[in-house]
């Protein structure tokens, strides 16, 4: 399952901040743009939270996404630090690049992220 990718426009300007280019909202990979379907690490890293989302039942996914935001903007002060430290986007930052990651990657995987 590597998520079915639509481009809506629309949703992203009621919905989303201006430098917000993709979102997954299993079992859909919502982009901004037509352009940013050329984007591969873009579309890869929404691919792999996908991937978290299945193993985590995608209910359980948004409550630890949520808690795990809500924590660390805590302790950071910061949105954008917080954010960028979310075991969830540590994990699909870091192997954005990777077209084979998706293959190989551990159950559980950004368990190691924390
Ligand atoms: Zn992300």
């Amino acid at each position: 399952m590597k998520g079915i990718v639509i481009v809506a426009p629309i949703f992203f300007k009621i919905f989303m901040a201006p430098w917000v280019s993709g979102i997954t909202l299993f079992p859909f990979i919502i982009l901004k743009d037509k352009e940013s379907l050329n984007k591969p690490d873009l579309i890869q890293h929404e691919q792999i939270h996908i991937r978290q989302q299945l193993e985590l039942l995608v209910i359980f996914f948004y409550l630890w996404y949520i808690i795990e935001y809500l924590i660390k903007r805590i302790k950071t002060g910061s949105w954008r630090e917080a954010y960028r430290n979310i075991s969830f986007e540590k994990e699909a930052y870091a192997h954005q690049h990777d077209s084979n990651y998706l293959k190989n990657r551990p159950f559980g995987e950004h368990i190691y992220w924390l």
